[in-house]
């Protein structure tokens, strides 16, 4: 089976010595075990791989260097050494197996009556006290579009005869996005500019972005390659997965309804797209698979798109939840309010055929890039990942509980993602979150 497997790190029972990793909520206990690349906020620190544990980060290094890892396996040794650089390529590249080795030692020295403990006390660091930046260097960065609830959705703003494309039941639609604008959680970006055709008018008008929007997605990083020419199959795909982030695919809707035909989102999306430090592994998320369900009306994937795996457990049951922080809200004390909540689980496309259709030209992966997942939005209507439909195209402004209304975002507004999984005979697990924040528009010359 290429994908991972139920075992002894996944016991719901286990217990760590750090005792925040019990609490309730808590986003990371041990069967959690996703990785960052951190250091302590505003030091002038190496950048380095840690592992959330409870309201810790195990910093990797000083977990290397306490020897609380000298009798591991090698591979373990091996994959934790690469896991401690100051990005997760390296790590990445390696496969499923080093993967699974360093999430076993690392289970077993953070359990509770570890021998491991008294060595690894001095490598925690409180995830108040850290900063992250974004764990690996993304090479190339592809965004996809696998809700056909959000298709249909966005298609009958555009299209209210023909939602949906002919292509979107047979082909993983996405696009060639740009990874230099990629930033960790914490983001704060000022709000682009561009080119718009307002309503009504015959020539484009140049200024701010005035329809900003968000996309709640995740973000799958890829593991090892593949070498040019050389597909990777859909039974091998998810050996090819390192793990899932929460990520914000930032949209300006009147820039992208101008610029997208005929060859897609351009400049509407590669202003800033923002990601959230940790990464959960794939074997992290083995409790929380579902199966691949395709409606019998529907056309059936074509074969290098099927497989008896994929079918029995193919999705993943992620809920996932964006909340909205307005500058009224922050001074009236309201906090962020809840603005739609959903599961990963309605996805038309599953991660492995993500990576099967990717690659099945000849495309090149690489360890490190990212696939966005589109955005998700489930099937209710309050389920959307995105403004453009809780508001119908911005014809029905969103009421909300600080007494303002949203159409699109406004200067100041802050978008977090959170997203967290939860099954019977599992502990819950979670993905922190991912923040973002709009910043007024510079200045423009002339
Ligand atoms: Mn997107």
């Amino acid at each position: 089976s290429a994908m991972p497997q139920l075992n002894e790190t996944h016991v719901p029972a286990l217990r760590s010595w750090i005792a925040s990793a019990q609490e309730p909520g808590c986003d990371f206990p041990l069967q959690n075990l996703p990785h960052a690349v951190f250091r302590r906020t505003g030091s002038n620190e190496s950048w380095r791989g840690g592992v959330a544990i409870g309201d810790q980060v195990l910093d990797l290094a000083a977990a290397l260097a306490s020897g609380a890892f000298d009798t591991a396996p090698a591979e373990a040794r091996e994959a934790l050494t690469d896991a401690a650089r100051p990005a997760l390529n390296a790590l990445m590249a390696r496969g499923p197996e080093d993967w699974s080795a360093l999430r076993l030692a690392l289970s077993r020295a953070l359990r509770e009556g570890a021998a491991a403990q008294a060595r690894l006390a001095s490598a925690l660091v409180p995830q108040a006290l850290v900063e992250y930046t974004v764990p690996a260097r993304i090479g190339d960065y592809t965004d996809f579009y696998t809700s056909v609830h959000h298709a249909t959705n966005i298609g009958r703003l555009f299209r209210p005869d023909q939602p949906l494309m002919p292509n979107y039941k047979w082909v993983p639609i996405g696009y060639h996005g740009r990874a230099s604008t990629i930033g960790v959680s914490g983001q704060a970006f000022a709000r682009p500019q561009g080119q718009t055709l307002p309503i009504g008018a015959t020539q484009p008008a140049f200024g701010p972005c005035q329809r900003l929007d968000y996309e709640m997605e995740l973000g799958l990083y890829i593991g090892a390659g593949n070498a040019p020419g050389e597909p990777i199959p859909i039974g091998l795909a998810e050996r090819h997965l390192f793990g899932v982030c929460l990520l914000n695919d930032w949209s300006a809707r009147d820039i992208q309804a101008w610029e997208y035909q005929p060859l897609g989102p351009f400049l509407s999306k590669n202003f800033a797209t923002t990601v959230s430090p940790w990464v959960v592994t794939l074997e992290a998320l083995a409790p929380f698979r579902v199966p691949f369900v395709r409606p019998v009306e529907d056309p059936q994937p074509l074969p290098y798109l099927d497989d008896a795996e994929q079918r029995r457990a193919g999705a993943i049951d992620v809920q996932l939840e964006v909340w909205l922080e307005t500058e009224a809200s922050r001074g009236a004390g309201h906090g962020a309010m809840r603005l739609s909540r959903t599961s990963y689980r309605h996805a038309y496309w599953t991660p492995a055929q993500l990576v099967a259709h990717h690659s099945v030209n000849g495309c090149a992966l690489q360890p490190g890039d990212l696939l966005g997942t589109g955005t998700l939005s489930g099937p209710a209507p309050d389920e959307a990942g995105a403004l453009i439909e809780l508001t119908r195209g911005g014809r029905e402004p969103l009421a909300l509980p600080d007494g303002t209304a949203r159409t699109f975002l406004l200067d100041g507004d802050a978008v977090i993602l959170r997203g967290w999984c939860e099954a019977p005979g599992a502990a819950r697990i979670g993905f922190g979150e991912c923040r973002g924040r709009v910043l007024p528009a510079r200045q423009h010359a002339g």
